[in-house]
């Protein structure tokens, strides 16, 4: 029987090449050849006015909430259809989580909400680009503006992707990226912090390396280093940056094989799905696909308990994703907002399938027609 995963961790093969170069080097803590190295991929490829590694997207995340000076009684917007971290690096600062509703036909925030959760002790914005597909910025930088409210991009899925012309992470105040050994490019763990206004440059340098002004120091800025600020210890060794190097030099075929894999699942299920009532992916005109993912939102929660039991009979590892957050153990008591029913319908209702560089064309093809074939005995 097939027995094909949800996920596996490309390995390129210059990985541990680029790893046995950093441990050659004499210098495997953080800021080595390897973090300069990612850092300047970033800055020339997308253009970043400044970017750092860091040892999670997780970890961005709560630097941002630093960075932002987040406290008690201070409100932060963030969709409940999201991983944990979207909310809970705000929450860690003692942050009131405002969750907001997705959109009708797609899982990202809907901005069409957000005037009515802003209130004057908003603090700042998180969206999220959910499958790496952008969510409405004008909409969201118009509405933040006309407030002055800050906005976080969680871009952990959305590495190479683009809101028109420009790339996702580089549009709020500041964004984050995951390479996690589920997306695209990984590292196993690892993140990256995106800083789009310069007034952030230098603290966020302190936070990430325990509150200390160390890398100015090495820069030989300053005589000594010492505590100056709160922080963490926020930098990933440079093995890690090795890592993830050797990836990023090969991002274009990783992205091209997984487009590839996308668009046949695409074209394999629209009419077949839709007319059941399933929907597919929706990619508004100014967003670019980046292929993180491929889901099926179905009709119902039964069906898709039906579907993902037919897929895995099937040896396909086809698996739900978040559960509201504002219904999650954690929160749900200090919950006090309204009914959120696009996030919940997608709880209940959605799927994804495998996604990965090392898929061959039959096993494409086998998803494809089991899917079509576990639908069609849904009825
Ligand atoms: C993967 C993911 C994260 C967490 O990333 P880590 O690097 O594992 O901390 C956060 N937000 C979203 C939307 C994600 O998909």
């Amino acid at each position: 029987m097939k027995n094909i995963p949800f996920n596996k961790p490309y390995l390129h093969g210059r990985e541990l090449v680029y790893i046995a170069d950093a441990v050659a080097s004499g210098k495997i803590s953080g800021d080595g050849i390897f973090t300069k190295k990612c850092h300047d991929f970033f800055e020339e490829k997308y253009k970043f006015q400044k970017v750092l590694m860091t040892t999670s997207c997780t970890d961005a995340l709560e630097m941002s909430a630093i960075l932002l000076d987040i406290c008690v009684g201070d409100e932060v917007i963030v969709p409940s259809y999201t991983f944990v971290s979207t909310a809970n690096a705000f929450a860690l600062r003692g942050a009131k989580i405002i969750f907001a509703d997705s959109c009708a036909d797609n899982p990202n925030i809907d901005p069409s909400g957000l005037v009515a959760l802003i209130t004057e002790k908003t603090k700042a914005i998180v969206v999220v680009h959910y499958a790496g597909v952008a969510c409405n910025m004008s909409e969201i930088m118009r509405i933040a503006g006309a407030y002055n409210v800050p906005v976080v991009e969680d871009a952990a899925q959305a590495i190479d992707s683009y809101f028109n012309n420009t790339p996702l992470g580089g549009i709020g105040s500041l964004g984050t990226f995951s390479f996690h050994e589920t997306k695209n490019v990984v590292s196993g763990e690892g993140g990256l912090l995106i800083l789009n206004d310069d007034r952030f440059n230098d603290r966020a340098e302190i936070v990430r390396e325990k509150g200390t002004n160390r890398s100015s120091f090495f820069r030989g800025e300053v005589n000594k280093y010492g505590w100056v600020d709160i922080g963490s210890s926020f930098l990933p060794s440079d093995i890690i940056s090795a890592y993830l190097y050797a990836q990023l030099e090969v991002i274009k075929a990783i992205q091209s094989k997984r487009i590839r894999v996308w668009n046949s699942y695409f074209s394999a299920f629209s009419g077949e799905l839709e007319k059941r009532g399933f929907a597919l992916p929706n990619i508004p005109e100014y967003a670019t696909n980046n292929a993180h993912m491929f889901y099926v939102v179905c009709p119902s929660l039964e069906q898709r308990t039906r579907l993902l039991e037919y897929l895995k009979a099937k040896g396909i590892g086809a698996v739900f994703h978040y559960q509201s957050l504002h219904k999650s153990p954690y929160f749900s008591a200090q919950y006090s907002g309204g009914d959120l029913i696009n996030c919940d319908r997608y709880s209940d209702c959605l799927i994804r399938l495998p996604l990965f560089y090392e898929m061959s064309d039959s096993e494409v093809d086998y998803i494809c027609n089991e899917v079509v074939r576990g639908v069609s005995f849904l009825e």
